[in-house]
């Protein structure tokens, strides 16, 4: 459709603001501080297979090596050893129609538009497209705009990536008024870790863009409260107050967020920016990653935790993709201990257990 092809201006403007979203990019071991104290040659060697990616924003709130943030993002020589696991856990690929969209659930698509982030997380489940860093073309996402217009059960689209919001502005621009402009489109859905890693690039205007496209929904990859910067607290104000309503994802990370204090903080500080917790994702057993896995008594033992002692608007439901393209189910912890006819058993917050009626 034409208005995939850039006009002239466009161009020029695709240029200048890729490259301030470009232009800060560190992929170099060697450049990280020495005051890290890394060994740059271990990390070299995992950043051949497995490419680094950091800004210089990300970089400057990592305080030690062994930082929260720091081992989201900084290869770590286990990566090479951990060989276990497949490249796509999720079978992605066998329910990819075309090149870029996954079609899982019959009424929602998720819809790749890029194949670029602002950091490589270690953890990526999209590695396999992401570490690339190859470029999504213009065929592919007419090919797959193609696919949702000639699906009339598709009613809810979901760009990501990599990170939309990678894109410049005109460009997503361009993707959401083509996908607007399919009538049993209802629903629009951004994922994206932008805010937390790169919020500079949420501006005014990117927000009033959006929020042309209602009902539009914006969920943030966070995963530790450090990553709430008064930066990343005005990136979620812009596009609140634009009206757009925000979520969360957050991925459960060994070492990084699975203890009860952190992951109170950081729902607590999302609510306080104006951002609903909706997903704490169990870790998808993507290769390379064994050593960021939490167990699943671990992760139902915190969601326990947090309920009763945060507010219910701050407590995502924890989530598990089942392998091979199971989808999503969510797991709770054990509320119902007993089922009688007309007498159910409940153990409550506090562990302490009522029967209902
Ligand atoms: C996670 C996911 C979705 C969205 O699921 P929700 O539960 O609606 O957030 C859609 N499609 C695919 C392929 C997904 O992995
Ligand atoms: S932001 Fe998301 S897609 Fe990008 S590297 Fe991190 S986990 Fe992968």
């Amino acid at each position: 459709m034409a208005i995939l092809s850039r006009s002239d201006s466009m161009c020029n403007f695709q240029k200048t603001e890729a490259a301030d979203i470009y232009q800060n990019l560190i992929h170099q071991p060697d450049v990280l501080p020495a005051g890290l104290n890394l060994n740059l040659e271990e990390l070299s060697k995992v950043a051949k297979r497995l490419p680094m990616r950091l800004n210089t924003y990300f970089l400057s709130l990592i305080q030690s090596a062994d930082d929260p943030l720091a081992k989201q993002v900084i290869p770590d020589i286990i990566e090479l050893t951990d060989c276990r696991g497949p490249d796509d856990p999720l079978k992605e690929q066998a329910q990819s129609p075309v090149p870029g969209l996954i079609h899982r659930y019959p009424a929602r698509v998720a819809f790749t538009v890029s194949n670029q982030c602002a950091v490589h997380c270690r953890f990526c489940l999209r590695k396999r497209n992401v570490f690339d860093g190859k470029q999504v073309s213009d065929k592919e996402l007419e090919l797959a705009i193609a696919y949702i217009r000639n699906h009339p059960q598709i009613n809810e689209v979901i760009l990501t990536g990599g990170d939309p919001l990678m894109l410049p502005d005109a460009r997503i621009k361009q993707l959401l008024l083509q996908l607007r402009s399919i009538k049993h489109v209802l629903v629009l859905r951004i994922h994206t870790r932008i805010p937390s890693v790169f919020p500079e690039r949420i501006t005014k205007s990117l927000a009033h863009m959006l929020a042309k496209f209602h009902p539009l929904y914006l969920n943030i990859h966070f995963n530790h409260p450090n990553e709430i910067t008064p930066a990343a607290e005005n990136a979620c104000r812009l596009l609140a107050e634009a009206g757009i309503a925000l979520g969360s994802q957050t991925v459960l990370l060994k070492g990084i967020n699975d203890q009860e204090q952190v992951l109170c903080k950081l729902f607590e500080k999302l609510l306080q920016i104006r951002v609903k917790p909706y997903y704490l994702h169990q870790l998808d057993r993507v290769r390379a990653t064994a050593h960021f896995q939490v167990s699943m008594e671990k992760a139902l033992s915190l969601i326990t935790y947090l309920r009763g002692r945060l507010s219910g608007m701050a407590i995502p439901q924890l989530m598990v993709d089942l392998p091979a393209g199971g989808g999503k189910v969510a797991v709770s912890p054990e509320s119902v201990v007993e089922k009688q006819p007309g007498r159910w058993v409940f153990r409550n917050w506090q562990g302490k257990l009522f029967s209902y009626p």
